[in-house]
């Protein structure tokens, strides 16, 4: 089916005038924009195919936002809506609880073992990247209990990460606006300084710096006493907060050599960034240091059904499952590993082999950025960084000294609305305009995401400075 029968068949859905009163009225969108939605002008997306989605007239985007860092595969799949079809006709839902399997299930577990390097080959399912957090957290604190440590249950984690929004998720989560108003918080979290060079919150450059940073989480678990601390959780690749910031080379080898001094448990969450987006199956990779725990979500499935998770390590699945497990671990919910969802999540990984995509991240994601950079013309443009498909624009005010510009002049947002109206979804941070397009986006659409930009930055520079 071509792009253009895609939009044709879109349009008769028509009173759309009725719809957008609806999404005003009856919709509370998550992350709603008080700001955005106070323009009366619901988006709507209705139709997509690879990298390109269209809205209800027909008009075209680019989707680097992927579908809130999803889409890997690229949109309007049918491979994976027979997969999806198919089982469900067979089988639509039967949950993994207490000594029920469903197919998919076991066949994803066994694909994943294959995949997730560092011999994390036990998988628990979970719904989403927030449930998956949970999960890690909950695993963590009960392994260290029934190790002998009743007392380890603090966790560290980084200001900047993004984690999730759930309660637990969210007490590890290090970004201050969605913590905002939820107190009181999980106890027994400690926030340390992110691996964020380009604004280094100890006013440090790398490479002098020694990776002081890391040094900070060795510091806080002994100050707080190893005995009491559970588990370290952080992203590989710090995520779209940050605009993909990769850590110092040293950073996360480093850092698992504390966790191993300590005794303390080291999570990864691949949420963002597994599953090919940064050019590896998982970002960890890059730095050949491996994780207790691992969770993962959004790219497992492309987005195409909700589905997340933790691989974990056999010692420590070992003492609650398995023919020498000497404990329980009771925690569960209805949909986890959703038994469609797993069907998706099959055919997905099936498309990423076949056409190769980790590796087109790969390629295309070393050539990109040296397009990205010519937006350094623009005053404004700080810095231009990318790792795979995932791709951060620093916005400053003053590129010498890194100062950023009012938060009142909404620059990002503004690119945002500007790149939208030229035919980009892309995402904004407070600083950062943040690209993480489907790993199947061509060079000539790569060639428009940066012409977009171009022009939306300059008009929005020169509106608003
Ligand atoms: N962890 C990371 C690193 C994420 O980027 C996200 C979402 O962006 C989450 C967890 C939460 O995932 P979800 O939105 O699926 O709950």
């Amino acid at each position: 089916m071509t792009a253009e029968t895609l939009v044709q068949r879109e349009k008769p859905m028509a009173q759309l005038d009725d719809l957008k009163q609806a999404a005003m009225r009856h919709v509370w969108p998550n992350f709603a924009s008080r700001v955005d939605l106070a323009r009366n002008d619901p988006k709507f997306i209705v139709s997509g195919k690879g990298a390109l989605v269209w809205d209800e007239n027909g008009k075209e985007y680019i989707d680097a936002f992927s579908a809130i860092q999803t889409t890997q595969i690229g949109h309007g799949r049918a491979e994976i809506a027979e997969a999806v079809l198919e089982q469900m006709k067979k089988l639509e839902f039967y949950p993994t609880v207490i000594d029920y399997f469903t197919l998919p299930l076991v066949r994803l577990a066994e694909k994943m073992a294959g995949i997730v390097p560092g011999g994390l080959e036990r998988f628990c399912f979970a719904n989403d990247g927030s449930e998956a957090v949970e999960l890690a957290l909950k695993i963590a604190k009960r392994y260290q209990q029934v190790s002998g440590h009743a007392r380890r249950y603090k966790v560290i984690s980084r200001r900047w990460a993004y984690h999730g929004a759930t309660m637990g998720a969210l007490s590890v989560n290090g970004v201050s606006a969605i913590r905002a108003g939820m107190e009181p918080m999980v106890p027994g979290v400690r926030h340390v300084s992110p691996a964020y060079c380009y604004h280094c919150e100890l006013g440090l450059s790398y490479p002098a710096c020694r990776v002081a940073c890391v040094e900070e989480i060795d510091r806080i678990i002994a100050w707080e006493g190893p005995d009491t601390v559970a588990a370290v959780i952080v992203e590989p690749v710090m995520g779209a907060a940050v605009g993909f910031a990769a850590p110092p080379r040293e950073y996360l080898p480093r850092l698992r050599r504390i966790c191993d001094e300590h005794g303390v448990l080291l999570v990864f969450d691949e949420v963002s960034v597994g599953f090919g987006r940064t050019g590896k199956w998982f970002a960890c990779q890059h730095y050949d240091t491996y994780p207790d725990l691992m969770t993962f979500a959004k790219g497992v499935t492309s987005g195409y059904l909700p589905l997340g998770g933790v691989a974990v390590r056999p010692e420590i699945a070992g003492r609650f499952i398995g023919e020498h497990a000497d404990a329980d671990f009771v925690h569960g919910h209805s949909f986890a590993g959703h038994t469609t969802s797993c069907a998706a999540a099959l055919a997905n990984i099936a498309v990423m082999e076949r056409e190769g995509l980790v590796d087109r991240a790969r390629k295309y994601g070393a050539e990109l950025p040296n397009k990205l950079r010519g937006l350094t013309h623009h005053p404004v443009v700080g810095e231009v960084r990318g790792i795979g498909m995932a791709f951060g624009i620093e916005i400053v005010k003053d590129r010498e000294t890194r100062e950023t510009l009012s938060a009142e002049l909404e620059f990002t947002r503004r690119v945002r609305l500007r790149a939208w109206e030229l035919g980009l979804i892309c995402r904004a941070e407070k600083d950062i305009v943040v690209l993480c397009p489907p790993l199947v986006m061509t060079d000539e659409e790569g060639e428009r995401v940066v012409k977009i930009l171009d022009q939306a930055i300059g008009e929005v520079a020169a509106a608003t400075l």
